[in-house]
């Protein structure tokens, strides 16, 4: 019965139930075209030869052992993880959210072990979203989230997204940590001003706080490297990552440099984090999208999107923008976009919101060209039926 279920989300009325590559298939057998991929995860599409053999391989051996021991496949992933990064230490997680609060924890500890016992203050950026705990909704700068919550974690204040002034006036010697998003994905698909971010780099030097990316949508190869930090030119102290980092299997990591490398015995934990089963999967993902060589392609695949969407933008009033950068993409639209959303769901083809008016486009990163070209046709067809 849906009825048992919680009523928290505004779902769409299918129920999907298998999905090859880019394709996803309902209970009646209708075909949709995936431009969402679980929210910017499935990053090898559906049924990926490489994790139902991790899958199927590891739980045969080992699914879960907790972190009072070691296990093989967790070092193993720490090892390519650091290996493909300038960082140095790795936590696992088993999501975006508990990756934000291990992040906001080690930008406090860093604050506790400096002279000053006010070194606690924690800055993020307004529109942000990094999850729907109560740490890590004090630091989502978007009031429908925050305020059937409120009081929220004190010790936070909000910055306007690429507004220099506005950060030099709040950072001080008691910022200990700065969270943003290199691309805010939930709230419309905003990049960061390149100049802003190198500025904010040189505050944090200078404040001596902690710089903390949250790539938990943009990272994992969305914008064609596999990190988001390596197309930016500033590389943070702390990483947040999750969504792709599976592949669909739950997992979630941050990573450290040298100076954010705070956290001792007894100060964090995870029961799950870094189990055998999710770091075996998540190492075939990370193997597939790196030496198989799946993120280099992500440009030509963004260039080839987008050349599609500016043709449509110049055919149809209703499109005022495209945005993003990578795989993570969007369409702004002059329109709220759920009736659109509603008509290419009807037409076969699956897209989300962000943001007040944009509709973003997520595809697995290996999303073949017939796709994209299926996906486009039914978009542009059912643009043409509304507007
Ligand atoms: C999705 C998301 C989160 C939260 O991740 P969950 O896995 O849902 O907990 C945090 N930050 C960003 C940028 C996200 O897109």
């Amino acid at each position: 019965m849906k009825d048992n279920i919680m009523k928290n989300y505004g779902r769409l009325d299918i129920t999907l139930e298998k999905g090859i590559g880019s394709k996803v298939f309902d209970t009646e057998g209708k075909e949709y075209i995936d431009f969402v991929s679980g929210i910017a995860v499935n990053c090898l599409g559906h049924s990926h030869p490489a994790i139902l053999k991790a899958l199927n391989e590891q739980s045969e051996k080992l699914i879960h052992i907790s972190n009072l021991y070691w296990n093989e496949p967790q070092i193993n992933l720490a090892k390519k993880l650091i290996d493909n990064s300038d960082h140095k230490e790795a936590f696992f997680c088993n999501s975006g959210t508990e990756a934000v609060e291990t992040a906001l924890k080690i930008a406090r500890k860093f604050g506790k072990n400096k002279k000053g016992k006010n070194k606690n203050e924690i800055l993020y950026m307004e529109n942000s979203f990094h999850g729907r705990s109560l740490g890590a909704l004090a630091v989502t700068g978007q009031k429908k989230y925050q305020t059937p919550f409120m009081p929220l974690m004190e010790g936070v204040n909000s910055v306007k997204f690429n507004d220099i002034d506005d950060l030099k006036s709040k950072i001080n010697g008691n910022t200990c940590g700065v969270i943003i998003e290199p691309i805010q994905g939930e709230g419309g698909i905003e990049k960061v001003d390149k100049e802003f971010l190198k500025k904010l780099r040189v505050l944090c030097n200078e404040y001596n706080a902690l710089l903390i990316f949250d790539e938990v949508q943009c990272g994992i190869g969305r914008l064609g490297k596999l990190f988001a930090y390596e197309s930016l030119e500033v590389i943070p102290d702390v990483i947040c990552m999750a969504k792709g980092l599976g592949g669909g299997f739950p997992i979630g990591a941050v990573l450290t440099n040298k100076k954010a490398s705070v956290l001792k015995k007894g100060d964090h934990g995870c029961t799950f984090g870094g189990n055998p089963l999710a770091s075996q999967v998540s190492l075939a993902v990370l193997k597939e999208l790196i030496d198989g060589r799946v993120i280099k392609k992500v440009k030509d695949k963004e260039n080839y999107i987008v050349g599609k969407l500016k043709k449509l933008k110049d055919k149809y009033e209703v499109i005022k923008e495209i945005k993003g950068e990578g795989l993570l993409l969007g369409i702004k639209l002059n329109d709220k976009p759920q009736k659109l959303l509603n008509k290419t769901l009807d037409n076969g083809l699956l897209l989300v919101g962000a943001g007040k008016n944009v509709i973003r486009i997520v595809p697995p990163l290996n999303v073949k060209k017939e796709d994209i070209d299926k996906g486009l046709d039914i978009l542009e067809k059912s643009i043409k039926v509304i507007y």
